[in-house]
């Protein structure tokens, strides 16, 4: 893959004064922390910010969902500490990655904290953040492109559709602590909603069946989007009605996210052969339903 180099970003628009003092945002310093959203896999969904982050590192510290495309973008010099998380299996407790970031910074090193998707969505970042801060370690903080944003536009699914529909919610679907799955339902089930479950296919049935006993549809068209934006991304189009089942047949694992809502088939109901592109070729007007 061709990623512009730190050095081909800054001779951008080099006529531009204004724009060159204006990177001065993105210098990683000694002793600091950047907390970097990777987004959902594809390098080239990195923002340029993220990108001068990744090249002034001197040691990285990331996650599971921080794909290889992206790791391969580290200096060579630069020193790679994995924390995966799995859910339900935390290699390393986040008290411990806390501590693990002040000690570097610490230490006087460009510590580079990378994330997938964006690292204050379901990311702890915050908690990362307020850590840091309460220990003297200063931080940059940089956005990536959420799972939910990245994989639905590469799996050709918008996430509000003019007439179709009218907001998104991005929710958990993980256990909560006291073993339940307590959400607002009433609110989810509202027909001309989008709703995108993180972290959900454990509890899968229950979401279907709280959906439907709340009222919405049991013929919502749905979809589960496998490790999007990806070379392997796979999207599975179904109904609330029938996911469970899907997830039981082709043995989905995370990560993997869940859509709910009108829009699903609203541009296509294919598996794109490339994800992110809409081929014009094999366009066939789906049969989608529109608010009266
Ligand atoms: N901070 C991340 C979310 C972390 S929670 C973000 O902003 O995207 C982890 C969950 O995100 C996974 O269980 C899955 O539901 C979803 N997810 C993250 N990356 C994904 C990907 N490439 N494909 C599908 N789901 C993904």
């Amino acid at each position: 893959m061709n990623t512009p180099s730190t050095n081909q970003l800054n001779s951008l628009g080099s006529a531009d004064n204004d724009k060159i003092s204006a990177r001065g945002k993105s210098v990683l310093n000694q002793g600091e922390v950047a907390l970097v959203g990777s987004g959902p896999g594809d390098a080239e969904l990195l923002t340029i910010r993220a990108m001068r982050f990744i090249e002034q590192a001197e040691i990285a510290i990331y996650d599971r969902l921080v794909s290889d495309e992206i790791l391969a973008l580290l200096p060579d010099n630069c020193e790679r500490f994995y924390v995966g998380k799995e859910q339900a299996k935390h290699c390393v407790p986040q008290d411990k990655i806390n501590e693990i970031l002040v000690h570097e910074a610490r230490l006087g090193k460009k510590v580079l904290r990378l994330k997938g998707g964006d690292p204050f969505i379901f990311g702890r970042g915050g908690e990362e953040a307020e850590y840091m801060l309460q220990h003297g370690v200063s931080c940059h903080i940089c956005p990536g492109i959420t799972a939910a944003s990245g994989c639905t536009t590469y799996a050709g699914i918008p996430l509000t559709h003019r007439g179709v529909a009218q907001g998104c919610t991005f929710i958990t679907g993980h256990i909560q602590n006291n073993g339940q799955l307590n959400l607002p339902w009433q609110s989810l089930s509202c027909p001309t909603q989008t709703v995108v479950f993180y972290m959900g296919i454990n509890t899968l049935p229950k979401i279907a069946e709280k959906l439907v006993e709340h009222g919405r549809d049991i013929n919502t068209p749905a979809a589960l989007i496998r490790k999007g934006t990806q070379p392997e991304q796979k999207t599975y189009r179904g109904t609330i009605g029938n996911l469970a089942e899907l997830v039981e047949k082709h043995n989905i694992t995370p990560p993997t996210l869940i859509v709910i809502g009108d829009v699903v088939n609203q541009l296509t109901e294919q598996q794109l052969k490339t994800p992110g592109f809409l081929d014009a070729n094999d366009y066939v007007q789906p049969v989608t339903v529109k608010i009266a």
